[in-house]
């Protein structure tokens, strides 16, 4: 039972070569990159332009390694298959494995390329366009196949590995992100709250509109429907949930102080329903 050495992703010499180039070769070609969208562009999608570094087909050469003029030949020690059987004194069968003379290309380069020393393959920078889907979390990863490094993969040539790109969202100023709804805090004045008010917000669209009901007590959640992110399966659009937050003025002038003082004197004897309950659960609490 031969067992095959170049199967245990073994790359030998040419690995160590492409090493002493600068070039990693493992992991089958495999390349990671992070990329950062905004909150916006992770709701709704956009296509990024990404650039990195990848082993590609050196292009002097035309991924033979050979001098531009010459040839690479054949390597007379595997008949150009990259492959040789072995008895391994202390294995009690024939091994295959890489050809030590070409490194398992079948190939022998007598005069080498000078831009990639010989190997036929080079690091340079490399563009991508990646889609990214409308309503992505962040540390969802896209795949672009065949972005990654080439690698040479042992007796069967070479091929490019993929591209792994994990997207980042970047946190947003004002919103947050729940499932397909878009989660904010809105101030308003105490006013506002009493009289209510149409006031305006931000959305995923831009420019909104909310409608403040007269007595909304802080910590109520308004929704404004179909403003939150694209649903991916059933079609649609989640909700933006406003979370009412009151602001209290801290810089009064003296007839403003007055008049809260009136309202707090007129307001005395009346009991908001809110308090109410606050002064029932305190009672409880001691009962
Ligand atoms: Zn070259
Ligand atoms: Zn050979």
């Amino acid at each position: 039972m031969p067992i095959d050495l170049s199967e245990l992703g073994i790359d030998g010499i040419f690995g160590d070569l492409l090493e002493v180039l600068g070039i990693r070769s493992g992991q089958r070609g495999h390349v990671q990159r992070q990329i950062e969208v905004s909150f916006e562009e992770a709701a709704f999608g956009c296509t990024k332009t990404i650039t990195y570094e990848r082993v590609a087909e050196c292009d002097a050469c035309g991924g033979s390694g050979a001098a531009p003029g010459s040839r690479p030949r054949r390597c007379a020690e595997c008949d150009g298959r990259g492959r040789v059987r072995s008895e391994q004194g202390f294995l009690p069968f024939a091994v295959d494995r890489s050809c030590p003379r070409c490194h398992g290309t079948g190939r022998l380069v007598d005069v080498p390329c000078q831009s990639c020393g010989g190997v036929g393959l080079r690091s340079g920078p490399h563009r991508v366009e990646v889609e990214i889907p409308g309503g992505i979390e962040s540390g969802t990863s896209r795949r672009v196949d065949g972005a990654g490094n080439v690698v040479r993969l042992p007796g069967r040539g070479r091929r490019a590995g993929d591209l792994e790109v994990v997207v980042e969202v970047k946190p947003h100023p004002f919103f947050r992100r729940s499932g397909d709804h878009v989660l904010c805090s809105l101030p308003i004045s105490f006013a506002q709250a009493v009289l209510g008010a149409e006031v305006e917000i931000p959305t995923l669209d831009g420019k909104g509109f909310l409608r403040v009901p007269a007595g909304t007590q802080p910590g109520t959640v308004l929704r404004v429907r179909g403003k939150g992110l694209p649903r991916r399966l059933r079609g649609g659009r989640g909700d933006q949930l406003v979370e009412i937050q009151l602001e209290v003025p801290t810089e009064l002038n003296e007839r403003q102080r007055q008049l809260v003082a009136e309202l707090a004197e007129e307001l005395g004897q009346a009991v908001q329903p809110q308090q109410r309950t606050f002064m029932d659960k305190l009672r409880d609490l001691f009962e």
